[in-house]
C-alpha cells in the first residue's frame, strides 16, 4: 500500500530518523501506530504543521483536562488541513471547547450500564444476550464517546481474574445465546488474549455466537492483520460491527482491512452515530451506506446521540434521523438502510424509531403511504382464523419440531399480545390510583 504525501510528512514528523524504506513498514504496523498516538494539542499542531487559532486553543486544552485526547498517526493523517474546523475527522478527534458545557440533562453513565452489571465488565440488559468489556483500551478517544465517563481512566486491560469471573457469570446464565465483546476496544488486546477469551466462551455450549465490537478498521486498520484474522476464522461464528461516521473514513487501508474480515468468512456491520456537524445530512449518510456495502458492510445501527456529558454539541434533535431514514427508505436497496434507534436513558435499551408508513386502518383494510407519497391501500384476508396459542406446541398444528422450543416468559407488549397470559395492563409502579385500591 502506498502511502499519501501527507502521511509521508506525518511520519517524517513524529520521526526524524527514519531512513526512506522504513517509511511503509512502521505506517503499517499497528504497534508502532499505537505507540505514536498523538495525545497532546502542542504535537497535533506540530504534526500537522498547523496553527490552532488561539482563543479556542485554551479552551480545547481546557476540555482535554477533562476528556483526555488520543489519535492515531494514520486516523490524523484523514484530517483535511485546508478546511480543519469543519473536518469531519478533527470533530471526531480533537476536543471541542463546548465539551465543557455539561447540561442539566446530561449523565456520567446514561445508559445505566453500571446499574444493570451483575459482575465487573458485564451489562446483562437483554433476555438472552449480554455486553462484556473485555478491554480498557482504545485505538482513538472519539470525542462522541458514550462511555466518556472512563475514557483515559487507565489505559489497561482488565486483569485477567476479573474477566474469568465474566465467563464464568455468562457459563451459569443459560439464557445467553449471543456475547458482545466491546471495551474500549477488544482488538487492542493481543492475539493471544483475545483467543483465550475467545475459546473459553467457545466452550460454553448455550453461547451460540460472538459478537465484537471495534472501531479499529476505521481508526486502526492495520490492526486487522492476517494473524489476528486466522485466530478469529477458528472461532466462527463470530460477527464483527464495526463504527464508520463519515464516507471519507472509508480509505484504502480500511478497505483492504474490511476485505481482510469478509474474505475470512466474519460478516460484517456498521453503527454510526448521528453526529451534528460531521453526519447529520441525508446525502451524507446515504454515502456512506453506499459504500459500507460495497465493501460488504450491512449497516446496522444509525444510534441518536447519548446523554452522555459533554456530547451536547454532538446532539441533533431526532426528526433528523428520521428525515435521513425517509431518505434512505424505498429510495436506496433495503440493506442499506440501518435501524434507527434511541438508546433509553436509565437502561431501557434501544428503541427503534421509524418514519410513519401506516396512515389508518379499518376491519378489513389498511392505507399505507409509500417512500413516493403514494398512499394506496392493502385489503386483509376476509378469512383468518386466529391461532390460539396456549403454548402446546406437540398440539398445534404449526410444525414447530424444536425440543428445546423457547418457554421463557413473555414480557412486555409481547406479554399484552399472548394468548397464554392473562394479564390485561402494565402499570407503571407508584402509580397513584393503583396505590389507592391496594389501601
Ligand atoms: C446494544 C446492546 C446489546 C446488543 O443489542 P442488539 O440489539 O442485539 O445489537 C446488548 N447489551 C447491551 C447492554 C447493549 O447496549
Amino acid at each position: 500500500m502506498k502511502l499519501s504525501s501527507s502521511q509521508k510528512n506525518l511520519i517524517g514528523s513524529i520521526d526524524e530518523t527514519l531512513a526512506d524504506n522504513e517509511y511503509k513498514q512502521h505506517w503499517h504496523d499497528w504497534k508502532w501506530q499505537m505507540r505514536h498516538c498523538i495525545r497532546d494539542l502542542d504535537t497535533f499542531e506540530r504534526y500537522l504543521g498547523i496553527e490552532l487559532p488561539a482563543h479556542e486553543r485554551k479552551a480545547m486544552q481546557h476540555s482535554a483536562e477533562r476528556f483526555p485526547i488520543s489519535v492515531t498517526p494514520y486516523y490524523l493523517s484523514l484530517i483535511n488541513t485546508d478546511n480543519l474546523v469543519n473536518d469531519p475527522i478533527f470533530r471526531q478527534s480533537i476536543p471541542s471547547p463546548l465539551e465543557r458545557s455539561i447540561h442539566e440533562s446530561e449523565m456520567e453513565d446514561p445508559l445505566h450500564e453500571e446499574a444493570d452489571s451483575p459482575v465487573p465488565g458485564i451489562t446483562h440488559r437483554y433476555p438472552d444476550r449480554v455486553l462484556f468489556l473485555i478491554s480498557n483500551m482504545c485505538a482513538m478517544y472519539c470525542r462522541h464517546c458514550t462511555r466518556k465517563r472512563k475514557v483515559g481512566d487507565h489505559d489497561s486491560i482488565p486483569a485477567r481474574s476479573e474477566i474469568e469471573k465474566g465467563i464464568e457469570y455468562i457459563r451459569e446464565t443459560p439464557q445467553i445465546r449471543d456475547v458482545l465483546l466491546s471495551g474500549g476496544d477488544p482488538f487492542l488486546l493481543s492475539d493471544e488474549q483475545l483467543d483465550w477469551i475467545i475459546t473459553e466462551l467457545g466452550k460454553i455450549e448455550h453461547v451460540e455466537v460472538i459478537r465484537i465490537g471495534t472501531r479499529t478498521p476505521v481508526v486502526l486498520p492495520q490492526r486487522i492483520t492476517d494473524d489476528l484474522v486466522s485466530m478469529l476464522k477458528r472461532h466462527h461464528p463470530i460477527w464483527i460491527n464495526t463504527h464508520f461516521n463519515h464516507p471519507c473514513e472509508i480509505t484504502n487501508t480500511s478497505r483492504r482491512a474490511l476485505a481482510k474480515l469478509a474474505d475470512a468468512g466474519i460478516p460484517l456491520g456498521n453503527q454510526s452515530v448521528l453526529l451534528a456537524g460531521v453526519n447529520d445530512c441525508p446525502r451524507i449518510m446515504r454515502a456512506l451506506v453506499h459504500k459500507l456495502v460495497a465493501n460488504r458492510v450491512r449497516p446496522y445501527y444509525l444510534y441518536q446521540c447519548d446523554l452522555s456529558e459533554g456530547l451536547s454539541h454532538f446532539r441533533t434533535p431526532v426528526g433528523k434521523g428520521i428525515e435521513i431514514l425517509e431518505n434512505l427508505i424505498g429510495h436506496t436497496s433495503g440493506f442499506c438502510v440501518p435501524t434507527y434507534v434511541i438508546d433509553a436513558p436509565g437502561g431501557g435499551g434501544k428503541i427503534p424509531v421509524m418514519p410513519n408508513y401506516l396512515i389508518s386502518w379499518s376491519t378489513n383494510k389498511v392505507v399505507l403511504r409509500n417512500y413516493e407519497g403514494v398512499i394506496t391501500t392493502y385489503k386483509e384476508p376476509d378469512s383468518y382464523e386466529p391461532i390460539f396459542c396456549d403454548r402446546k406446541c406437540d398440539v398445534c398444528d404449526l410444525q414447530l419440531d424444536l425440543g428445546d422450543a423457547d418457554e421463557s416468559k413473555a414480557t412486555g407488549i409481547q406479554m399484552l399480545l399472548s394468548d397464554h397470559d392473562k394479564t390485561i395492563a402494565l402499570v407503571p409502579e407508584g402509580n397513584e390510583r393503583h396505590t389507592r385500591r391496594d389501601d
